[in-house]
C-alpha cells in the first residue's frame, strides 16, 4: 500500500516510524515531512491545506492511505473533500469530517457536544462582542483562577487563565472587541476553574466501534517545576501512573463511550483519533478539550508502545472494522525528551547543526524542527528532536532519553530535566 502522512513534526516522523516498519506499506510519503522523515520516507513538498495539490499527488502516485498529522486540514474539511470526489472516495483516509473535527475547531460546539450528551466537563458560558456586558458581569460570579477560551484555533495559545477579576474582564474585551485572537476569539467561552491533574486520552474510533489507545501526560511549560510560558509540549509520560484501572473505567463509561455514541446519534462521519485532554478532580475525570488529531509530543510515547501493526489498525479503521483488532500494546512505560531552540517559545535561531546524531543508543529520536542543509541536519524550528525511550518503568526510560540527551548538541540547545516531578 502506499501511504502519505500529511505533516512536519515529530508526531509525523513517529506515524512514518511505525508506518514504515509495516510490511502493507509498500511506499512512504511525508508531506512536507522534516530531515528525520526523509531518512525513512520521501519527503513532499506540499501544503497540507492545499486539497488540490494534495489531489493531484494522490492520484498521481495512487496513494491509498492518507494519514492526517495536525488539525488544520481537518477543520477545513480534507475527509469532506474526498469523500465527495469520485476518484478519492476510497484512498483510506484517517480523519474526521469536517463536522467531526469542529469538536477541535470550536470550544463552544465541543462543550455544547458535551452537555447534551452528559459529558463531564467544566460548567461554562459563551459570549460575543455584542454579549460583552454579560461576560463581565459572568465573570464577577466565578470565582478566580478565570478561564477564558478564544472558540476558534488559536494554535494553541487561546486559552487565558487570569488570577484577577478586572485583569479577566480587561483580556475579555481584548479577546472579543480588541480581536486579540483575530476571527478565533469573535466567541469567547468562559468556564469554571477545574482544579486537579492533567492526563491525555487518545482514542482510535471508526465511528462506530472504539480502542482506548495509551494514556499519557505531556509538560507543556518551558520551565522546570511546570513554571514559565506555554510550549507546543516540552515531553511527555506513558502510561499515565495515576490512571488506574478503575480510573480508566469511569473514563470510558462517562467520557468515550458516550463520545463515540454522541458522534453517532449526531450522524457525523469520524474514522480517526481523538485526543480527550482530562482532569482529575477528586478522583472523577472532566473533559478539558478534544482535539481531533494525536497530540504532539504525546505521539512519540503512544504509538512506539502500540505493538499491533499500525497499517492494519488504520485499515480496519476506514473499512468500519475495527472491532475485529486485537489491540497489543507494549507493557513499558515511554517516555519522551523535547530539545529546543534557546529562547522557545519565544524569538529563537534557526539553521543550528545538529551533531550527534550517530551517538544515540536504545532510544528513538523524533525529528520535529529539522532539516537538510548541504547533508547536514540543522534546526528549523522552536522544537527540534524528541528523544523517546522505552524500559519498565518512566524513571528507567526518562533515564535513557536523558543520557542520550547528553549525546546531542546544537548551538544554545534546552531541554527540562525534570519531566515526571508531580508523579511520584
Ligand atoms: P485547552 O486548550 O482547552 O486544552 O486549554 C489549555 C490548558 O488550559 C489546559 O491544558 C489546562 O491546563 C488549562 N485549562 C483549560 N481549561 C481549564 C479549566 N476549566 N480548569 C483548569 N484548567 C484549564
Amino acid at each position: 500500500m502506499k501511504i502519505l502522512i500529511l505533516g512536519a513534526g515529530g508526531r509525523e516522523h513517529t506515524f512514518a516510524h511505525m508506518i514504515s516498519q509495516s510490511e502493507r506499506c509498500s511506499k512512504l510519503f511525508v508531506a512536507p515531512g522534516n530531515a528525520g522523515t526523509s531518512k525513512i520516507a520521501e519527503n513532499v513538498d506540499l501544503k497540507v491545506t492545499d486539497f488540490e495539490a494534495i489531489k493531484n499527488f494522490v492520484l498521481e502516485k495512487g496513494i491509498e492511505m492518507l494519514v492526517v498529522g495536525p488539525e488544520d486540514p481537518l477543520v477545513e474539511g480534507i475527509a469532506d473533500f474526498f469523500t465527495q470526489n469520485e476518484q478519492l472516495k476510497n484512498v483510506k483516509l484517517i480523519g474526521p469530517s469536517k463536522r467531526g473535527a469542529l469538536l477541535e475547531g470550536s470550544k463552544e460546539r465541543a462543550k455544547e457536544f458535551m452537555l447534551m450528551h452528559k459529558i463531564p466537563t467544566a460548567a461554562y458560558e459563551s459570549f460575543t462582542e455584542e454579549s460583552l456586558e454579560a461576560g463581565k458581569s459572568f465573570l464577577e460570579m466565578l470565582d478566580a483562577p478565570y478561564v477564558l477560551k478564544a472558540d476558534g484555533l488559536a494554535a494553541g495559545k487561546g486559552v487565558l487563565i487570569l488570577e484577577d477579576l478586572e485583569e479577566a474582564k480587561a483580556e475579555l474585551e481584548r479577546m472579543l472587541a480588541g480581536k486579540k485572537f483575530g476571527a478565533a476569539s469573535a466567541k469567547v467561552v468562559i468556564e469554571e476553574f477545574l482544579d486537579g491533574i492533567e492526563l491525555s486520552v487518545f482514542v482510535l474510533t471508526d465511528g462506530k466501534n472504539y480502542k482506548i489507545l495509551p494514556t499519557a501526560k505531556d509538560y507543556k511549560r518551558i520551565g522546570e517545576g511546570d513554571t514559565g510560558l506555554n510550549t507546543g509540549g516540552m515531553g511527555a509520560i506513558s502510561p499515565v501512573p495515576f490512571a488506574d484501572k478503575e480510573f480508566m473505567q469511569k473514563i470510558e463509561e462517562r467520557i468515550v463511550k458516550p463520545t463515540v455514541d454522541g458522534l453517532n446519534e449526531e450522524d457525523i462521519s469520524y474514522k480517526g483519533f481523538i485526543f480527550i485532554g482530562l482532569i482529575k478532580v477528586n478522583n472523577d475525570p472532566y473533559v478539558i478539550e478534544y482535539n481531533v488529531r494525536m497530540g504532539d509530543p504525546e505521539t512519540e510515547v503512544v504509538l512506539p508502545r502500540i505493538k499491533s501493526d499500525l497499517v492494519e489498525v488504520l485499515e480496519k479503521t476506514f473499512d468500519s472494522k475495527l472491532d475485529e483488532v486485537n489491540l497489543e500494546i507494549d507493557d513499558r512505560a515511554a517516555t519522551t525528551v523535547m530539545m529546543v531552540s534557546g529562547g522557545y517559545p519565544e524569538a529563537y535561531e534557526k539553521g543550528k547543526e545538529i551533531s550527534g546524531l550517530d551517538e544515540v543508543e536504545d532510544s528513538l529520536l523524533f525529528h520535529a524542527g529539522t532539516k537538510l542543509e548541504n547533508g547536514k541536519v540543522v534546526t528549523s524550528g522552536g522544537r527540534v528532536i524528541a528523544i523517546t525511550s522505552l524500559d519498565m518503568d518512566y524513571k528507567k526510560a526518562l533515564k535513557k532519553s536523558y543520557q542520550n540527551a547528553e549525546k546531542l548538541h546544537f548551538d544554545k540547545m534546552y531541554f527540562r530535566k525534570d519531566l515526571g516531578f508531580d508523579l511520584s
